[in-house]
């Protein structure tokens, strides 16, 4: 897909955790050639790493709560202002509050870069079958699903013979807290970003394959 129908867009990935954000943000960075940045992945390289900014974050993380708008923004901010941003970016799992919003719309705006919102809808009941079924390589970060895409026999690492594990934030207790945490504090955004940017749209998940859904989003962003 040509870039020329987006123009110079941030693409803001919204939708509840399990939503295929990632994928189809993944699939998008390679059609498009534009950087995907995930605060998710950031904020967990940093708790590997073992970094100020990782220590800070890890709990709050494990109990599935949302890190500070002030640190999120921040890391937001920085990565942002890199050279690879200038055509664009693919933002998953940021903004996920009123107040993250605000302040990116105004990052988007000196940037001059359109926000352009992908909304994936899916039911609560559809997430929680597909993350309890997900495992991730605790060392090179594969994501396998014990469904769709199984690990290695003995439940290995395809990559690295690691055994892989349930992330600690997949657990369902967690998984609850936060679709609630996302439901409560992501909606009043959807409203803000609503009335806000010319291109916002609504893509229903979740009967469809990864593959489908990708493919219905890139179809909408090239037709404008
Ligand atoms: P994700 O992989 O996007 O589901 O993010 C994993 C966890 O990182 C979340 O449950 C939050 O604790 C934290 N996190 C990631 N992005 C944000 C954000 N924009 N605002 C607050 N917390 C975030």
């Amino acid at each position: 897909m040509a870039n020329s129908t987006l123009g110079k867009a941030a693409i803001l990935m919204f939708g509840p955790p399990g939503s295929g954000k990632g994928t189809v943000s993944k699939v998008l960075m390679a059609r498009l050639g534009l950087p995907h940045i995930s605060t998710g992945d950031i904020l967990r390289e940093n708790v590997q790493a073992g970094t100020a900014l990782g220590r800070e974050a890890k709990a709050v993380m494990d109990a599935g709560k949302l890190v500070s708008d002030d640190l999120v923004n921040r890391i937001a901010a920085e990565r942002l202002s890199r050279p690879d941003c200038a055509n664009g970016c693919i933002l998953d799992g940021y903004p996920r509050t009123l107040e993250q919003g605000k302040v990116l719309a105004g990052l988007l705006a000196k940037l001059g870069l359109e926000p352009v919102v992908v909304y994936l809808d899916v039911d609560y009941n559809v997430i929680v079958a597909r993350l309890t079924a997900r495992r991730s390589c605790p060392k090179c970060g594969a994501v396998y699903n014990l469904v769709s895409k199984p690990p290695k026999a003995g439940g290995l690492c395809e990559v690295d013979d690691t055994p892989v594990v349930i992330r600690d934030d997949d657990k369902e207790d967690v998984i609850r807290q936060r679709f609630a945490n996302y439901e409560k504090q992501t909606q009043p955004l959807v409203d803000f970003f609503t009335g806000k940017v010319k291109r916002f749209h609504r893509v229903k998940v979740g009967e469809g394959s990864p593959e489908e859904n990708c493919e219905r989003v890139c179809r909408l962003l090239a037709n404008g």
